[in-house]
C-alpha cells in the first residue's frame, strides 16, 4: 500500500510543467486528481521517479461556452461538473456521466483532463466525449494541437498524447436546438467501474428526423468504442421505438468484451444492447422538450 520512493516537483505554470516533463522523459508522470495515478503506484503499477503536480498552475479548472464549443479546462473536477447549472441545463449527457463515476470523495478531486488522459477503456468519459463528437487540446513545447476524441484513445491506457504534453482543454461541440443526450451505466455496486455503459448524443431535425447521432460504449473493448455503424443505421431515420432497438442490436455487435468479474461476455454484450436502447430513447425524449 506505500507507493516507491518519488521526487515532487510542483510548477506553477504549463512551460515549467512542460519543461520538466522532457527534462525528466519517461520517469515522469502528471499529477492532477491523484485518484488514478496515486492507487497505480500504490499497487506498484507505476513506478514514476518524478511526479509533476499540475494542481499550482492557475488557469487550467474552468467551464464555459464560447466559440460554438462548451471549453472544460483540463484540471476541473468532476464535482464542479455536477455544480454548473450551464452542465445541468444543456449538456444532460456530460451531467449524467459525472454523477455515476466513482463516489463523492473521489469526484472532489479526480479531474476530466486525467479521466480522459489516462486512457482506461472502464472510465465513463471516453465514451461520452466520443458520443459528443468532442475535440482534445494537448498542449506541448510547441504549442497547442487539436486531437478528434475519435483519434485520442489508441489502446489500452494509450492515447495520442506524446509524453512531454498536457491535456489543457476539452471542447465539446454546443448543441443546436432539439438535441438530447443520456449515458446509461451498469456497475456492480455504486462507485464501481462500470460493467457496461453507453453514452449518446443526437440532433433531431424538424421534422423529427435523426440528423446527428454519436453513439460511444464504455468498458467493452480495449478502447472505448464508437459505435459507428449504429450511427449510421440511424442516421435519417425517425426515432421509433422499433428503430432504437435495431440500433441497439447493431452497436450491441460492434462491442468486444471480454469475459471477467464483472461477467461473462455475452452478458456484456446483452448490457450494451439494453443500455444503448435506454439511452437512445432518453435521448430522442429529451431532444423533444
Ligand atoms: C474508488 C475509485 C473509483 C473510481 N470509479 C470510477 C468510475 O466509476 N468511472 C470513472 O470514469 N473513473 C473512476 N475512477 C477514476 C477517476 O475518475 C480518476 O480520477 C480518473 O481516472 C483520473 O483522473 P485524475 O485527475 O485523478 O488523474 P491522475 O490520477 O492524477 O492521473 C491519471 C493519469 O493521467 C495523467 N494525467 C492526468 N492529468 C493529465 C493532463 N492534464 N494531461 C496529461 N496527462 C494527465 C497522469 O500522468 C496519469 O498517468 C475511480 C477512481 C477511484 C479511486
Amino acid at each position: 500500500m506505500i507507493p516507491p520512493a518519488f521526487e515532487y516537483l510542483r510548477p506553477k505554470s504549463i512551460p515549467e510543467a512542460i519543461n520538466l516533463l522532457q527534462q525528466h522523459g519517461d520517469e515522469a508522470k502528471l499529477l492532477s486528481g491523484g485518484q488514478s495515478l496515486i492507487p497505480m503506484m500504490k499497487l506498484r503499477l507505476a513506478r514514476p521517479g518524478f511526479l509533476i503536480d499540475i494542481n499550482s498552475i492557475a488557469g487550467l479548472s474552468y467551464i464555459k461556452e464560447e466559440g460554438g464549443f462548451l471549453k472544460i479546462g483540463g484540471l476541473t473536477r468532476e464535482a464542479e461538473l455536477e455544480a454548473s447549472p450551464l452542465v445541468r441545463s444543456k449538456y444532460p449527457l456530460l451531467m449524467d456521466t459525472a454523477a455515476v463515476i466513482a463516489d463523492p470523495q473521489v469526484r472532489n478531486l479526480a479531474t476530466v483532463g486525467g479521466n480522459l488522459a489516462h486512457g482506461d477503456p472502464a472510465n465513463d468519459h471516453p465514451a461520452t466525449m466520443i458520443a459528443f463528437g468532442a475535440q482534445i487540446v494537448a498542449t506541448g513545447a510547441k504549442g497547442e494541437r487539436v486531437i478528434p476524441v475519435e483519434d485520442f484513445f489508441v489502446s489500452l491506457f494509450t492515447t495520442a498524447l506524446k509524453h512531454d504534453e498536457i491535456l489543457t482543454e476539452i471542447r465539446i461541440p454546443s448543441p443546436p436546438a432539439k438535441s438530447g443526450g443520456a449515458y446509461f451505466k451498469v456497475e456492480r455496486k455504486v462507485g464501481d467501474f462500470a460493467t457496461a455503459a453507453a453514452a449518446v448524443q443526437l440532433t433531431l431535425d424538424g421534422g423529427g428526423v435523426v440528423q446527428r447521432v454519436g453513439i460511444g460504449l464504455t468498458n467493452v473493448g480495449p478502447t472505448p468504442i464508437k459505435a459507428r455503424k449504429a450511427e449510421d443505421f440511424l442516421k435519417g431515420k425517425k426515432p421509433d421505438a422499433a428503430t432504437l432497438a435495431q440500433a441497439a442490436q447493431v452497436a450491441s455487435e460492434q462491442a468486444q468484451p471480454g469475459s471477467d468479474l464483472r461477467g461473462p461476455a455475452e452478458y456484456k454484450r446483452g448490457l450494451v444492447k439494453e443500455l444503448t436502447k435506454r439511452a437512445l430513447s432518453r435521448a430522442v425524449e429529451r431532444a423533444g422538450k
